[in-house]
């Protein structure tokens, strides 16, 4: 949906450059290879510009990701930005915005069909671009001050969750001793008390205004946030379809024009991760509740199905505790989303680990609407498993042998019901920003 659209010829590019104002985003396009995306209260957070993908955190980071052939092959390349870098890019977004502000008040920019604009679309593209254009550099490192504030570092997001609503009904994970994981080191875990929750949505509002109707899904935080018993997590579910309306069965609508506000948005739904071992806790039924309460999809880090690796990466449980999680989650209709460690504990490990993954997830109910990632093992500097691999001798995968183990892995996957298979993806936590 397109609430407002321009185009004007800017002589800085000797390009045409057109501006999309849309209910939850801005978008500005240079030609065909170059443009940058902001949401409606002017924060950037994407671009292209010749060739290179950039994505901007609310902590005022900013990646730059392309692919390029190495070995034969196209590899995706990532890397920070330096804050040289990334502010000079924030200049050139700005540098468009205002040419393209003043082609608005001169009246040469024109409509999409090339006719002369219409007052309530100056009126809507006006106020966007001075949105844009009042968050500079020093604006957009303030911002970042409040985001800290509202916020415990986020470690993770599964990446169909990067644009969801966070909220932290937890702080950190409750096992906290993976080898091969340090998102939440820093950080003890708690529950939050339901006021103390009520606190933290507000505050969370008001952070992102308007700009919430980016934020189409709520993802609850941090490790797994649905390990909270069952009577607190549903007063915490309360608390949250009190404050941000949940839309029922999953579907999204958004209302109210022309700019939709924090009430007349409708999230699609809540999603979270949890350990396989703690899914048996909740009955059935209670899942079911959950579910009515918003809960759409769940993701559980499988890592392996073989029962040794899981030991050597003190992952808690067992494969066969993943499969019955799946099944109870699936009986209570809820959608899983299932995470296996490509790569994980080397060549020792490789066959098994195939083995065993294949074993475990053909014992799963998956369909349509579950996912499956393949996370590429990433060595976390200072974790255990760096000094338990060298004291035993495995050392990581190369990128053959990672695409190798994917291959035998998907070629023996069998889907109960092959006319719906999963979704397969990949999942790359080096590319993780929120
Ligand atoms: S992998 Fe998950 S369960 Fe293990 S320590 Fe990290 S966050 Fe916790």
């Amino acid at each position: 949906m397109i609430l407002a659209a321009a185009q004007a010829h800017l002589e800085e590019w000797t390009q045409t450059a057109v501006l999309y104002v849309r209910p939850q985003a801005v978008n500005l396009l240079l030609g065909k290879e170059r443009s940058f995306s902001f949401d409606i209260s002017g924060r950037p957070f994407g671009a292209f510009w010749e060739g290179m993908t950039y994505r901007r955190g609310l902590d005022n980071r900013w990646m730059a990701k392309w692919s390029e052939r190495r070995d034969g092959r196209r590899a995706r390349q990532r890397r920070w930005l330096k804050p040289e870098e990334a502010r000079s890019l924030l200049e050139r977004a700005h540098r468009l915005a205002e040419a393209m502000r003043v082609k608005v008040l001169d009246g040469e920019a024109r409509s999409l069909d090339g006719d002369p604009l219409m007052d309530e679309d100056r009126e809507r593209l006006l106020p966007a671009l001075d949105r844009i254009l009042a968050l500079d550099w020093e604006a957009l490192e303030a911002d970042r001050e409040r985001f800290l504030k509202v916020y415990k570092p986020i470690g993770i997001l599964p990446p169909d969750q990067y644009l969801a609503l966070v909220l932290q009904a937890t702080e950190g994970c409750w096992h906290n001793a993976c080898t091969f994981c340090t998102f939440y080191r820093d950080r003890p875990f708690r529950v939050k008390s339901p006021a103390e929750f009520e606190a933290h949505i507000q505050a969370v509002l008001e952070f992102f205004g308007p700009a919430v109707v980016l934020r189409r899904t709520i993802f609850l935080g941090d490790a797994n946030a649905l390990v909270i018993p069952f009577p607190r997590l549903m007063e915490l579910f309360e608390v949250m379809n009190r404050q941000l309306p949940i839309a029922p069965g999953g579907s999204e609508t958004i209302g109210g024009a022309p700019w939709p506000s924090a009430r007349s948005h409708r999230f699609s739904g809540v999603y979270s991760f949890i350990d396989a071992f703690n899914v048996h806790r909740k009955s059935v039924d209670q899942w079911r509740m959950l579910r009515e309460g918003g809960l759409r999809r769940v993701y559980i880090g499988m890592e392996s199905g073989d029962d040794g690796l899981l030991r050597f990466l003190n992952k808690p449980g067992t494969a066969a505790d993943v499969v019955q999680a799946v099944q109870r989650l699936k009986e209570a209709g809820i959608a899983v989303s299932v995470i296996i460690l490509l790569g994980a504990g080397g060549e020792a490990y490789f066959d098994a680990h195939v083995q065993g993954t294949v074993q475990a997830v053909n014992a799963m109910p998956l369909r349509g609407g579950d996912i499956i990632y393949f996370s590429e093992f990433v060595e976390q500097p200072g974790s255990a498993y760096i000094r338990l691999a060298r004291a035993t001798g495995i050392r990581p995968l190369d990128e053959d042998r990672i695409r190798e183990q994917e291959r035998l892995m998907r070629s023996g996957f069998r889907w109960q019901d092959p006319s719906s298979p999963p979704r397969i993806s990949l999942y790359d936590i080096r590319e993780f920003l929120y």
